[in-house]
């Protein structure tokens, strides 16, 4: 199953994408832990995107094509993967769109998660607090001011792709505000409906 999860920061795709990759036993590829491992651990892609990240802006198409391509090739990924922050632009939809036909591969799914976005700052918080409370280091970007930015982005950028997707007929939408279970519910219900 080549799956994609779609909708804007904070709509719960990295939840949901998890428990998905749990259960069908295929690998969650998110273009955010990616670059944030690659920040963390400073390699020149890390470095080159640290910044725009911490802002909420979007990384370069070609940088996270590039970690894409790689990616999906990987042996682990053959028998299907997730993509949880990817794509994130039509030019990023496209290239995979590329990258799939010369691997003779195709999407079976894209589901995207609609929210009410007055909930969605507040979601982000709450984020924020649980990690401080467990001990851990808050994103640099899960603040109002970078939040602002990256929903800009997700009207700007990211919306066009459901657009793009639904055009060729593929786009499966669920309603991301109920209780993370009955999302999940929801998902397996557009997946094998
Ligand atoms: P969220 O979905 O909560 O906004 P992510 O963890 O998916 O967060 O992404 C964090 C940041 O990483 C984004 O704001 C952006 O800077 C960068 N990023 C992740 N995926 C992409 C992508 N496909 N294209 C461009 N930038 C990306």
């Amino acid at each position: 199953m080549r799956l994609i999860l779609l909708g804007p920061p904070g709509a719960g795709k990295g939840t949901q994408a998890t428990r998905l990759a749990d259960k069908l036993k295929i690998p969650q590829l998110s273009t955010g832990d990616m670059l944030r491992a690659a920040v963390k651990a400073g390699t020149p892609v890390g470095m080159q995107a640290k910044a725009v990240m911490d802002g909420g802006g979007l990384v370069s198409d070609a940088i996270v094509v590039g970690i894409i391509a790689d990616r999906i090739q990987e042996a682990d990924a053959k028998s299907g993967f997730i993509l949880d922050g990817f794509p994130r632009t039509v030019a990023q939809a496209a290239a995979l769109d590329e990258i799939l036909a010369k691997m003779n591969m195709r999407l079976d799914a894209i589901v995207e998660l609609r929210v009410d976005e007055k909930a969605l700052l507040g979601r982000i918080q709450k984020r924020a607090d649980e990690t401080v409370k467990a001990g851990g280091a808050v994103r640099a970007d899960d603040n109002p001011k970078a939040f602002k930015v990256r929903l800009d982005a997700y009207h700007e950028m990211t919306a066009p792709v459901s657009a793009y997707y639904a055009g060729k007929g593929t786009l499966k939408t669920v309603d991301g505000m109920q209780p993370i279970e009955v999302v999940s519910t929801a998902i397996d219900g557009v997946l094998n409906g």
